[in-house]
C-alpha cells in the first residue's frame, strides 16, 4: 500500500472543493507574504493537492517544493471563512511527494525523524549533548544547521525538589525535541503540578505523538507512534494530561479524526500546560518572587490551535509581580519555524525570523519565552549567531524559576 493510497481520493478533492477561492486567508500566510505567488499561497497549494489527486499533475521539484515550503502553521484554517481542512488537505499532498523526494532530502529528514521518534537514540544523542556541554564544547561543533539548534545551558532547575503530591493524577507530554535538548521545561512543569497538588505520573520515556511524521507525509509511522502513544496512555490512565509542546498538544487533539475513536476520550482530557496552570492557580495561593524585568512573548502559530483565549500565556505570567511583557511589533505572526521547516527550509525560516531577531537585538529584555519547541530552539539558534543576550525560555519554566 503507499503512502498516498491512506487517503481516499475523493474524500480529499471533496476536502479542496470547500475552497471558494476567496482569498481571505492570502494575507494571513507567511511564505505568500514573502513570495507573493500564487503556487506560495494556501489556495495555491489547495489547487496542487487537488490537481494530484485528480491525476491532473505529477509530482515534481517544483511540486514538492512549494508543498514542502507550507509552514504549517494554520494560519489560514483559522481564518477560512468555508471552513476549509487545511491540515488534511496538506498532510494529503505531502503523503504524496513524500517517497517522490530526492534520496538525499529523503534520507536526512528520515533519519532526523528517525532520531526524534526513537527513545534509545534520544538518550545517546542526550548522553553526547550532555558531555559537550559540560565540558563548554557546544560552540567548538561544525556550524550546520542542526548543531546551531542544541542550547548551550544545561537544567537551571535540575537541583530543586518536587513537592510530594497525592491528589489527582496528571501525565505530563513532552516533545521529542524537547526530550532530547533539555529537560527543564519538563522538571519545571513537574515542580509547579506537584505545588498545585497533582500528582505527576513518571513517564518510562518520553513517547512519539507522531505530529512531526504526519506533516512531513510519513503516514504510516504517524499511525505507528499515534497508536502506541494511546496504548501507554490508556494503561496509565491518568486523570488529565498536560502537554508542554503546544505542536504536539495539537496533533493529540487532532487524534480521533485521524482515524483513531479510541482517542477520543484522550483528545478531550488533553490541556495546554499554560492553560491547564493558569486555571488551576486562579483557585490556589501559589506566589512568585518579583521580576522586574522586560520579558518577550513569542504566541507560537500552534498555539491558536490549542488554546482558544491568545491571552492566556500573558495571564499566567501576569502572576509574577513586577514583570513587563512584551510583544513583537512585527506584525507577521509565525516565526517560520513549523515543523522541520528550521531544518528543512531553513534559509527560509531564518528570512521569517529575521524581524523579530533585529527587535531583540534592540531591546533591553533579557528572556523571550515560547511555548512551541521548535520556535523556541529556532529563536535560540539565531540569537546565539548574533551574540544577543537574550535566554529563550518555555513560561513554565520562567514561572517555575520565580515560584516560591
Ligand atoms: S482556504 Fe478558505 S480563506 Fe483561503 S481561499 Fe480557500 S476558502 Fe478562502
Ligand atoms: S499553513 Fe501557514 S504557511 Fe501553510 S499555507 Fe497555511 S498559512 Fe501558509
Amino acid at each position: 500500500m503507499s503512502i498516498a493510497e491512506s487517503f481516499n481520493k475523493q474524500e480529499i478533492i471533496d476536502a479542496t472543493d470547500q475552497c471558494v477561492m476567496c482569498g481571505l486567508c492570502l494575507p494571513h500566510c507567511p511564505t505568500y507574504t514573502l513570495a507573493q505567488t500564487e503556487p506560495e499561497s494556501p489556495r495555491g497549494r489547495i489547487a496542487l493537492v487537488r490537481a494530484l489527486y485528480e491525476g491532473k499533475l505529477d509530482s515534481s521539484e517544483t511540486i514538492i517544493s512549494h508543498l514542502g515550503n507550507c509552514l504549517t502553521c494554520m494560519n489560514c484554517e483559522h481564518v477560512c471563512p468555508a471552513n476549509v481542512n487545511y491540515e488534511k488537505i496538506i498532510d494529503a499532498g505531502r503523503a504524496v511527494t513524500y517517497m517522490q523526494n530526492s534520496l538525499l532530502g529523503l534520507s536526512q529528514q528520515s533519519t532526523l525523524l528517525f532520531a526524534l521518534s526513537n527513545a534509545r537514540a534520544r538518550k545517546f544523542f542526550k548522553a553526547c549533548i550532555y558531555i559537550f556541554r559540560t565540558l563548554g564544547l557546544i560552540r567548538l561543533l561544525p556550524k550546520t544547521r542542526l548543531f546551531s539548534l542544541l542550547p548551550e545551558t544545561n537544567n537551571t532547575l535540575a537541583n530543586i525538589t518536587a513537592h510530594k503530591s497525592n491528589g489527582p493524577t496528571i501525565a505530563i507530554i513532552n516533545s521529542c525535541a524537547g526530550d532530547l535538548v533539555s529537560d527543564e521545561t519538563l522538571t519545571a512543569a513537574t515542580l509547579v503540578l506537584s505545588k498545585l497538588g497533582y500528582s505527576v505520573v513518571e513517564q518510562k520515556q518520553t513517547l512519539c505523538c507522531g505530529a512531526l511524521h504526519q506533516h512531513s507525509g510519513d503516514l504510516k509511522t504517524a499511525k505507528e507512534l499515534r497508536q502506541k502513544f494511546i496504548h501507554s496512555i490508556n494503561q496509565q490512565n491518568p486523570y488529565y494530561l498536560v502537554s508542554l509542546a503546544t505542536g504536539c498538544g495539537a496533533q493529540i487533539k487532532r487524534y480521533a479524526e485521524l482515524d483513531d475513536i479510541s482517542a477520543e476520550q484522550l483528545s478531550k482530557k488533553i490541556f495546554d500546560v499554560n492553560e491547564f496552570v493558569l486555571q488551576q492557580i486562579n483557585k490556589t495561593s501559589l506566589s512568585f518572587r518579583p521580576l522586574a524585568k522586560k520579558v518577550y512573548l513569542h504566541k507560537p502559530c500552534s498555539q491558536a490551535q490549542v488554546i482558544n483565549d491568545a491571552t492566556v500565556v500573558e495571564q499566567l505570567l501576569n502572576n509574577i509581580p513586577e514583570i513587563e511583557l512584551v510583544t513583537f511589533e512585527d506584525k507577521l505572526a509565525c516565526c517560520g519555524a513549523g515543523g522541520m521547516n528550521t531544518l528543512a527550509q531553513s534559509e527560509l525560516a531564518k528570512h521569517l525570523v529575521e524581524n523579530k531577531i533585529l527587535e531583540l537585538k534592540n531591546t533591553t529584555a533579557n528572556c523571550l519565552v515560547s511555548s512551541n519547541i521548535g520556535c523556541a530552539l529556532h529563536f535560540q539558534a539565531q540569537l546565539k549567531n548574533e551574540n544577543t543576550h537574550v535566554q529563550v525560555c518555555h513560561p513554565i519554566t520562567l514561572l517555575a524559576q520565580q515560584m516560591v
